[in-house]
């Protein structure tokens, strides 16, 4: 079932559990995103960065997404992931997302908040939900987003709340210590930060830098108002060290390599989506 993300945060929201948001780049990718949600019976969303159009351009991603989340019960969202650029955003809702990331985090607070209404309007006429971002995270090792001299500004729990209120966005994506890519040194999450730009807040939240957080770590943010957890890094990490495994055993044929990969791919997805949602 092909989706926006609205109704899937709100509840994960109100249940204290989180939807996972794996990033994808190719065919095998997305379908193993896909088997995880359908394997746990949990919502996903995909997530496709404006980088890897020149994997895939848009129309083809909505298309293939559809076709792929009309097989399955599991509500399965489509998301464009970071991105700054009002055109493409527009196009993306063209294309036929259920969700987009509008990214102002490097602008100053007032115009960040200006073009994310406007986003807003747009996309919420078309029935399309939308994330943004106040504060930045640090890049960390083997980022694939961002740039690497992005530094860590927390989000303010007061100018959070002003900006979702103000903004009408669906999902806020906050700086509490979690980086892009993989950490360089021990994880300094904000737990405190968090909790009071939920209390604040009051609305799903979203953690982006999800690889290689501690797994306790992710739980006490999911029990703070996180209802969206991104993971990257660690899908490609993960597949890639099968991959590598795998060749300096073997030979396969690429449709053999393909079909594992979409497994490696569903294996790591399916991990995240059991923590995310296993409250015990
Ligand atoms: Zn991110």
């Amino acid at each position: 079932m092909f989706t926006n993300f609205d109704s899937m945060l709100k509840s994960a929201y109100q249940s204290r559990s989180a939807v996972g948001s794996f990033n994808w780049y190719h065919y095998e990718t997305l379908l193993g995103i896909i088997e995880a949600g359908r394997d746990a019976g949990c919502p996903v969303i995909a997530s496709f960065g404006a980088k890897y159009l020149t994997n895939m351009d848009l129309d083809t991603a909505a298309a293939l997404t559809k076709v792929l989340a009309e097989k399955t019960d599991q509500a399965v969202c489509l998301h464009l992931d970071h991105c700054s650029d009002k055109d493409e955003i527009v196009r993306a809702i063209r294309a036929g997302f259920g969700s987009v990331m509008y990214d102002g985090s490097k602008l100053p607070f007032e115009e960040n908040l200006k073009n994310t209404r406007e986003i807003c309007e747009i996309a919420h006429a078309c029935g399309v939900s939308v994330e943004a971002e106040l504060g930045s995270l640090a890049a960390g090792a083997q980022s694939h987003e961002g740039s690497a001299d992005d530094r860590q500004v927390y989000t303010d729990p007061a100018m959070a709340a002003q900006f979702v209120r103000e903004s009408g966005v669906d999902a806020l994506a906050v700086s509490i210590g979690t980086v892009h890519g993989l950490y360089k040194g021990t994880p300094n999450i904000r737990t405190d930060i968090l909790k009071d730009i939920n209390a604040a807040v009051g609305a799903p939240l979203v953690l982006h830098g999800g690889s290689g957080t501690p797994e306790e770590k992710l739980l006490a943010c999911i029990d703070n108002g996180i209802a969206k957890i991104n993971v990257n890094t660690e899908i490609s990490e993960y597949v890639m060290a099968h991959t590598k495994a795998l060749l300096a055993e073997e030979s396969p044929h690429l449709s053999v390599l393909a079909l594992k990969q979409k497994d490696w791919v569903r294996e790591v997805v399916g991990k995240y989506i059991r923590l995310f949602q296993n409250r015990g």
